[in-house]
């Protein structure tokens, strides 16, 4: 009883889920996807554009230091959340495609020249595949994808094989293909004895697990807001 009490309470910070579809309560389970918003995160936005909204970083006025403040505030917070060193370090994106998308792009042409290797794996989502996938046709660079056992998890001898001689490893912390959770800070190893740059997917951790990028030792991290409430 107590439970679904419980259950009722944190329903109702939902407001989405006071809908009736097809004349029933409405069960979201698409979280994976994008999970939906509490009301506290609907009104913190709402607020934010009924009396702070301004340019931040650019006004220098009552409004735009408010909203920088809050915006650096959020920044920090997020730091703290992933153990980052410094909020320094955090770059806002929409989310983890345009992260993985900004890297590809910006790492990927500033360290690949025509014969390089940039290295992937099997379970990666589409994210985390066509971006270095394309990147490296453009450039002419050597696109390697790492082959998953039939128990799911990175073949390591195969690993091993297609890190020798790599510029970027790139891969996925927890897998929206196959639910594995990969050994996120042995592989980043691994991948730093063989002078690889390591970028981890963490659309899937981020949400269900604590996550110490200093911890991992990557070297870059994305994640997505949208898939955390
Ligand atoms: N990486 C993984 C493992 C995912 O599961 C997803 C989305 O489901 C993404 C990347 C892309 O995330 P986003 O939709 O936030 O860009």
């Amino acid at each position: 009883m107590e439970d679904l009490l419980e259950l009722e309470r944190i329903r109702s910070d939902f407001p989405i889920l006071s809908r009736l579809i097809h004349g029933r309560r409405l069960v979201y389970l698409d979280n994976a996807a994008t999970t939906q918003k509490p009301r506290q995160v609907i009104e913190a936005i709402s607020n934010y554009y009924s009396y702070f909204n301004s340019n931040v970083h650019r006004s220098p006025h009552t409004l735009g230091e408010e909203a920088t403040q809050a915006y650096e505030e959020a920044r920090a917070k997020l730091a703290r959340f992933v153990h980052a060193p410094r909020s320094d370090t955090l770059i806002f994106t929409k989310n983890t495609t345009e992260a993985l998308n900004l890297l590809a792009y910006s790492l990927g042409y500033h360290l690949l020249r025509r014969g390089d290797k940039v290295v992937v794996t099997e379970m990666e989502h589409h994210s985390n595949f066509v971006p270095w996938q394309q990147v490296a046709r453009r450039i002419g660079a050597v696109f390697e994808v790492v082959n998953v056992t039939d128990d799911g998890d990175i073949d390591e001898d195969d690993l091993d094989r297609k890190l020798e001689g790599a510029k970027i490893f790139s891969f996925t912390h927890v897998s929206n293909v196959l639910g594995t959770v990969t050994n996120v800070k042995r592989l980043t190893d691994i991948a730093h004895q063989k002078g690889c740059v390591v970028v981890v997917d963490g659309a899937q951790s981020v949400p269900h697990m604590p996550v110490d990028v200093q911890s991992i030792g990557c070297d870059f991290y994305a994640f997505s807001g949208h898939k955390m409430l």
